[in-house]
């Protein structure tokens, strides 16, 4: 084979995964978009969305600042040489993370030190099978750590929050993934898409599970009782009101893919796999000795082109400008405690990233700037140097927050920080910080990494570099910020809202539908 070719071939399915969308995840999120009522706060989570998809187009940027853990299922004529592709899909993941097409993810399981290309043990994820087709068939999914860490396994029978007993046939499996929809509770950057593996052990059937997130969001389960539940888990999935980013609405979920494997008597697992929006899955067919594309994957059906769609467009015009509330960094005690849970605000001034390593090192250490009245960002950018040597912002999603839980509620107190922004809340400890001090959670659209890139207007400085580029302190100047209030100083929460809502409507679902 042309190893260079491939190379290249592996290059390209890299690029366009990071920063072009399938054709049918466009296509869901198009109709979610257009089913959500106007004018709420999961309508215009969606405009950011769709904004963030014609961006990156535009861009050929990451659609989402976290890669996630890339992984390749390949399947190769017998006889390929799977150690020189092997090596040169490491090559070009190494250039495609230089070239700020990914961010550099990999990380040091025991001291966190990033390795700075993606590359290390057990990252990327390579898997090959031989087939007896003449061609290469290579796949690739780029699965951020949001979502991945709402995964869930299920191990039957269980109880089950609100629903009960789950046995170990279809019904108990239909509480299971009924359930995995309720606990994420629209972390992981909903609205997203579920892969579920019947049966195996804890590990095939995650693996089975993953399986499923390649299969076109359109096709039909040729398994009736499997295809039954797949349109019963969409039908209903959205009715338990969890909505976009969890802050309530029609959809919570874009696609249900489910898949079933031989188990041992003894063990019955359920094991879902959570994918959020940005749902970056290719595939391309590559010619096995000039190791060019033959062809792409996933081009079936219409392409929704977001510039083009004016709708949508409308919408987003629509909803940037309803009932926003303007707060100029650094911001007073009494304009943090005049807001409210399910405020829309935009943020103008100076903003500090602010990351695990962040919150542990501040909770021990003084601050490297004044953080007095100003605002922590719960994210790791994608950064790169222009060639005057600058610092730009490639891409700047926020990231989970519930991570910093146990600093926060300290370190606000400690610097007098005013307000945190990140994604999918925080626990009692902050909760409580917020109204003994004065302070407000803020939850930006997650995924919306080019969005908020254009929102920064310029990179001031940059503190604690050791800790690598995702990690470090960067002081970012931003303009028109857009978040929700989900967390206030007077004691309340969005998420503790929609989560005892969902809790009763789930409970709904109680009883047997398939006998
Ligand atoms: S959209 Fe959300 S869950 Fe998905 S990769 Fe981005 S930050 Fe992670």
């Amino acid at each position: 084979m042309n190893i260079e070719k491939f190379q290249e071939s592996m290059y390209k399915l890299i690029v366009e995964t990071s920063t072009k969308l399938p054709k049918d995840v466009r296509r869901a999120i198009k109709a979610a978009a257009e089913r959500e009522n106007a004018g709420t706060r999961s309508a215009m989570s969606l405009a950011t969305i769709t904004n963030n998809i014609k961006m990156a187009d535009e861009q050929v940027s990451p659609i989402c600042q976290d890669t996630g853990l890339p992984t390749f299922k390949i399947k190769t004529p017998v006889g390929a040489n799977q150690i020189q592709m092997k090596a040169a899909i490491q090559h070009a993941i190494a250039l495609a993370t230089k070239d700020g097409k990914l961010r550099p993810n990999s990380v040091d399981s025991l001291t966190g030190e990033n390795s700075g290309d993606n590359l290390g043990g057990g990252t990327p994820v390579i898997k090959f099978e031989q087939w007896e087709k003449d061609y290469i068939d290579v796949r690739l999914i780029l699965k951020g750590g949001g979502c991945e860490n709402k995964n869930i396994q299920y191990s039957l029978p269980c109880e089950l929050e609100g629903l009960g007993r789950a046995g170990r046939d279809l019904d108990g499996i239909r509480k299971c993934i009924m359930h995995s929809v309720y606990q994420a509770q629209g972390q992981g950057c909903s609205a997203g898409f579920i892969g579920v593996g019947i049966g195996g052990d804890r590990s095939s059937g995650y693996d089975l599970a993953k399986e499923q997130l390649f299969r076109s969001n359109d096709d039909v389960n040729p398994n009736e009782d499997l295809r039954k539940l797949e349109e019963y888990i969409m039908e209903n999935a959205n009715k338990l009101g969890i909505g976009t980013m969890g802050f309530g609405g029609e959809t919570t979920l874009l696609g249900c893919k489910i898949g079933v494997m031989n188990r041992i008597p003894a063990s019955f697992f359920v094991s879902v796999a959570y994918n959020c929006w940005a749902f970056r899955r290719l595939g391309v067919n590559v010619h096995p000795e000039t190791g060019e594309i033959i062809d792409w994957m996933y081009q079936e059906g219409e392409m929704i082109d977001f510039r083009q769609d004016q709708t949508l467009a409308a919408q987003e015009t629509a909803a940037a400008s309803e009932g926003v509330i303007t707060l100029q960094a650094p911001i007073t005690e009494e304009q943090i405690r005049s807001l409210k849970v399910g405020d829309v605000v935009q943020i103008n001034g100076m903003m500090y990233t602010g990351r695990d390593a962040i919150h542990k090192y501040l909770s021990t250490n003084d601050s490297p700037v004044d953080l007095n009245g100003q605002v922590i960002y719960h994210c790791g950018p994608v950064m790169l140097k222009d060639e005057e040597g600058k610092w730009r912002v490639k891409a700047a999603g926020p990231t989970t927050s519930i991570r910093e839980e146990p600093y926060q509620g300290d370190i606000m107190k400690k610097f007098g920080i005013r307000a945190v922004i990140g994604k999918g809340g925080m626990g009692p400890k902050t909760l409580a910080a917020l109204q003994e001090h004065g302070g407000v959670y803020l939850n930006a659209i997650g995924g919306a990494a080019q969005y908020y890139a254009d929102c920064i207007k310029s990179v001031e400085g940059v503190d604690l570099m050791q800790f690598g580029i995702p990690e470090a302190m960067w002081h970012l100047k931003v303009e028109g910020f857009t978040a929700v209030v989900t967390m206030d100083s007077h004691g309340n929460s969005l998420h503790a809202d929609v989560d005892k809502s969902s809790l009763e409507k789930l409970a709904k679902f109680k009883e047997p539908v398939f006998k």
